[in-house]
């Protein structure tokens, strides 16, 4: 087989287009967006700007969901706007709550085809005392297929859009009350700051680099400071190593990045992560020391499955920790999550903390990830022992919870 044959099998096209609904969400807008939408509604242009202060205020600022209670708008204006567009977000299907105040909500996206099956995808909120992180997803399903990765395996490819991004963010400040003058919830662990949701990570289904426009644009949006005001410093974008997009995502997002890495050797990376055909380790590595902006206060975070007996072996840690050298990185060491089907199983535990051993005496502090909010996969049904009984969804959710530190 040539090598341009082998490069076909990496990427699947999306299979599945967004079809906006007749009366569309500002959710996810950007201010130009929001230009126009106000002269579509008669606004003259030279009381735009003001009035996508003001929008742009009570929707991403104060979170509100319907127009009528925007009282700095006039009435006839609030009027107009909601006979044209709405301020919805994904809808939520369902939503558990661990005992550990870990969230996940299912969220329904709309289909290509009125009717037919919907799309869903999973969004995960890990507390802490001080932070709470939001697991994001970019993609239903992914457009890549690494061999140990559930998601990899769905054949439904559909891109997000920037709102349905941001609309994550949304639902999820939604549910914990956390605009201003919200209420938080009794339950759970709640970071003791003013703010529930600290830090975004997209690690939630999809290569993020592969809709880049959408999620660059939504995470402009999440970290506007007159808006959702998420400073770029607390996102995280993990990537597969979609090279070409790793400068464009440091220069034209400034986000945090966090690099999939999971073998130090281009023959195995090749088999584990196919994009890697593409573009090999030392081209990926080449990225990640001119990610703009990197430095030893901002440094890339490396994460490294653990596959018994494939990529877990002390010369791998070895060689993990030297071909990093020079890089500001952290290092992420999860325990592989597995599935029906899948040809890995997870690294034993004695051999984890062997090769995190190396890693910590190279000099990077607690690598690996302890499991967060599991009671809440055992409560939908499925034991948390018999993680092949999982879904693609949830398995996302287990991921997300073991990922976030
Ligand atoms: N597509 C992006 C982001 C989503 S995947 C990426 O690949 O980086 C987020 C992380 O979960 C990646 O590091 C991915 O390799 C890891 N992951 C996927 N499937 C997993 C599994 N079954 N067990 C543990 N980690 C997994
Ligand atoms: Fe896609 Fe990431 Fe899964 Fe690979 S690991 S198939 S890039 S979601």
């Amino acid at each position: 087989m040539t090598l341009q044959l082998e490069t076909d099998f990496v990427e699947k096209t999306p299979l599945e287009r967004y079809v906006a609904p007749e009366k569309p969400s500002l959710i996810g807008f950007s201010r130009a967006q929001m230009a126009d939408a106000l002269s579509e509604v008669g606004v003259p242009v030279a009381q735009c700007k003001m009035r996508v202060q003001q929008l742009w205020n009570w929707i991403y600022f104060r979170g509100l969901t319907e127009f009528d209670t925007m009282t700095s708008v006039s009435k006839d204006l609030r009027a107009a706007l909601s006979e044209r567009f709405t301020l919805a977000r994904p809808e939520v299907v369902a939503e558990q709550v661990s005992v550990d105040g870990t969230r996940k909500w299912l969220l329904r996206l709309p289909g290509e085809t009125q009717g037919e099956r919907p799309h869903e995808v999973e969004c995960v909120y890990i507390p802490d005392t001080e932070r709470g992180t939001l697991c994001v997803s970019s993609q239903v399903g992914c457009t890549l297929t690494c061999t140990f990765c559930h998601t990899g395996t769905q054949r439904l490819v559909r891109n997000l859009t920037a709102g349905e991004i941001v609309g994550q963010v949304m639902v999820a400040r939604d549910r914990m009350g956390d605009w201003p003058g919200g209420t938080r919830p009794a339950k759970g662990v709640v970071p003791s700051g003013e703010r529930c949701i600290t830090n975004i990570v997209m690690m939630g289904m999809g290569e993020p680099l592969y809709n880049f426009e959408a999620v660059r644009d939504a995470l402009l949006i999440v970290a506007d400071g007159e808006g959702l005001s998420i400073s770029k410093r607390r996102i995280t974008l993990s990537t597969s190593g979609v090279v070409p997009n790793i400068e464009r995502a440091g220069a034209e997002i400034g986000c945090m990045l966090a690099v999939s890495l999971h073998a130090v050797r281009d023959e195995l990376r090749n088999e584990l992560v196919p994009l890697n055909r593409k573009y090999p380790i030392s081209t990926l590595l080449e990225a990640c020391r001119n990610y703009p902006g990197v430095s030893n206060a901002k440094r890339i975070t490396f994460e490294y499955v653990m596959l018994k007996d494939v990529n877990d072996s002390i010369e791998d840690a070895k060689a993990l920790v030297r071909m990093l050298k020079g890089i500001p990185a952290k290092i992420n060491l999860i325990p592989f999550n597995p599935w029906p089907g899948s040809k890995y199983e997870c690294s034993d535990w004695e051999q984890i903390e062997k090769f995190s051993q190396v890693v910590f005496d190279a000099g990077y502090a607690s690598p690996v990830r302890t499991p967060r909010g599991r009671d809440i996969l055992a409560a939908c049904g499925q034991l948390k022992s018999a993680t092949e009984r999982l879904s693609a969804r949830e398995r996302v959710a287990l991921r997300a919870m073991t990922m976030v530190e």
